[in-house]
């Protein structure tokens, strides 16, 4: 991959990207929170409840990429201040997608991070856009995407000047039907020989299954990543997206004990 100026590691330092308390690439990042925020109270509630079990930062979409037209798009701006009022009583640093070039400026006034989504990696205007800012972006990797045009995307927002990229792995769609995703573990390791980019991994889009979250989430930390993000609800049954994936405050607080405990394994094997 020549054609990789800025994202390859090349010799270079590895990147830690700061975001609030959290380190990407500076020790297991652990990203929680619901997919959709749906309303105040779900979202303090949930919020709370992720900073008490020992996540590191908040997750929550304003701005859903939905396959129906007619499916709950999310509370927008609305949203978006209900996750600073979240931030505000946890302390908790706050990752939100934008999907749009004409909100990426006043998205970024209230997340701390911006997420481009596995639907708009390729959206070369929408990256050029966030590169032109100095705010955190967690870069998904697309569905049907390869490594090599993952690592372009990254190319595209450093090249506007913005080197604060952390790449996430989502799955990618293969021939299996059982899980959403086929979460590609070797993307990490391999991500990581060939940039100096952080990496993290998303377990709960990669699967869609509450019971393969924890043992991929563990997987991917024996795989080197730098971080998980999960979906967490207060009552999973009743989300408004993705509620077949979304993990209990109870077993997302078991999930972040097993993780720091593999985390501190890691750390001290040879
Ligand atoms: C999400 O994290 O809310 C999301 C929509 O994920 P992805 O873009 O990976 O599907
Ligand atoms: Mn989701």
């Amino acid at each position: 991959m020549n054609n990789l100026r800025l994202a390859a590691l090349n010799e270079r330092e590895k990147t830690v990207v700061a975001v609030g308390r959290a380190r990407f690439g500076g020790g297991l990042v652990i990203i929680a929170g619901p997919c959709s925020v749906e309303s105040e109270e779900q979202t303090m509630e949930t919020a709370q409840a992720v900073k008490e079990a020992g996540a590191d930062m908040l997750r929550g979409g304003a701005f859903k990429p939905r396959t129906s037209p007619y499916a709950f798009q999310g509370l927008g701006l609305q949203g978006l201040k209900i996750l600073a009022k979240a931030r505000e009583a946890t302390g908790l640093a706050f990752v939100s997608e934008v999907l749009d070039t004409r909100d990426v400026s006043w998205v970024a006034e209230y997340a701390d991070m911006l997420q481009i989504g596995a639907r708009n990696m390729q959206n070369f205007s929408l990256l050029k856009e966030v590169g032109k800012l100095q705010k955190p972006v967690l870069l998904k990797r697309g569905m049907h995407s390869t490594l090599e045009e993952w690592l372009n995307c990254a190319e595209y927002i450093m090249n506007e000047g913005n080197g604060n990229v952390v790449l996430c792995e989502r799955g990618i769609r293969s021939f299996e039907t059982y899980t959403r995703n086929t979460l590609d573990l070797s993307a990490v390791p391999a991500a990581k020989e060939l940039s100096h980019l952080p990496v993290i991994t998303d377990p709960t889009h990669g699967t869609g299954k509450v019971s393969l979250i924890e043992p991929m989430s563990l997987a991917s930390i024996a795989a080197g990543s730098d971080g998980l993000m999960v979906e967490v609800h207060r009552n999973p049954s009743e989300a408004l997206s993705d509620k077949d994936q979304a993990l209990t405050p109870q077993q997302f607080a078991r999930l972040v004990q097993k993780a720091r405990a593999l985390e501190r394994f890691m750390a001290e094997m040879p």
